[in-house]
């Protein structure tokens, strides 16, 4: 299949839900081959399943990204069936609750987010490091507004600090990459409706209102909305760019 992506082949983590979802979709369509890697395997084969509909080529593998060994094995395994040129670490999740609340709750909200946010993006990246330098290849890393900002999200000291913690990581691999040939970029997604935010847009109206204050194009967003910038990352669009961050934001922090 001709395609902005044509010969790629691309691993998407959180591939089976959300913006995940959406990136694969996207990748398919522009000629990558999709390797769709979820905790959630149900998800997985639904996007593989939606893929496969639209005449793309995509597998599904089981991964928690927080398995450090299960990252390396699958890594090695997809490698059986060429090397992975594009690697979308995407998989997440949000807590939001007061870092004054009950302490051992506190602590497991630190430990799961920094494990699935942070270290996670770092197990698979290390995983697929020799993949992606032998295909001078390209990393795009799903980061937040909460990269940069907390305001209009109290009450997540971790998925602040994971978020910012993206960002590093994305601005030190471009720095230790570039001689590789291996680009190194991040997506900072605005308000998004996925299943990650589905309780508090429907349960905090407030919420959803202090982000449009901010927002210029007053909206949320959908997956598609981050899957653009996600293909342009990915392709030779994007060929002296890296180390960057763009906005799918709606242009939050312009206000
Ligand atoms: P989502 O719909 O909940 O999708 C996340 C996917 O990641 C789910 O399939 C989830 O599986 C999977 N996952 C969770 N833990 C995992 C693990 N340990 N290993 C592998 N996969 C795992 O959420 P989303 O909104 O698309 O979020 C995708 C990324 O965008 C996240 O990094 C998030 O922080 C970021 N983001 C989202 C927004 C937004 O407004 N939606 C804004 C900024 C940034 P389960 O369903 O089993 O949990």
């Amino acid at each position: 299949m001709a395609g902005l992506l044509a010969g790629h082949i691309a691993a998407v983590t959180g591939g089976g839900s959300g913006i995940g979802q959406g990136i694969c979709q996207a990748y398919a369509r522009e000629g990558a081959r999709v390797v769709v890697l979820d905790v959630n395997l149900e998800g997985a084969n639904e996007t593989i399943g939606l893929i496969a509909a639209a005449g793309g080529k995509a597998s599904a593998v089981a991964l928690d990204v927080t398995d450090r060994a299960a990252c390396k094995a699958a890594a090695a395994d997809i490698a059986k069936g060429g090397n992975v040129s594009v690697l979308v670490n995407n998989a997440g999740i949000n807590r939001r609750n007061p870092i004054t609340g009950d302490p051992a709750a506190v602590a497991k909200d630190w430990d799961d987010i920094l494990g699935i946010n942070l270290d996670g993006v770092f197990n698979v990246t290390h995983a697929f490091l020799e993949q992606l330098r032998a295909t001078r290849g390209r990393i795009v890393n799903i980061g937040s507004i909460q990269s940069f900002v907390h305001a209009s999200w109290p009450n997540s000291a971790a998925y602040t600090t994971s978020k910012h913690g993206v960002l590093g990581f994305t601005r030190a691999l471009a720095a230790e990459l570039g001689k590789d040939g291996v680009r190194v970029n991040a997506i900072g997604p605005g308000l998004i409706e996925t299943r990650i935010n589905a309780a508090a847009r429907a349960n905090n109206p407030d919420m959803v209102a202090a982000v449009m204050r901010h927002t210029p194009l007053n909206r949320t967003g959908k997956p598609e909305d981050v899957a653009g910038p996600a293909v342009f990352l990915a392709s030779d669009m994007s060929s002296y760019v890296t180390g960057c961050i763009i906005m799918a934001d709606g242009g939050f922090r312009t206000l």
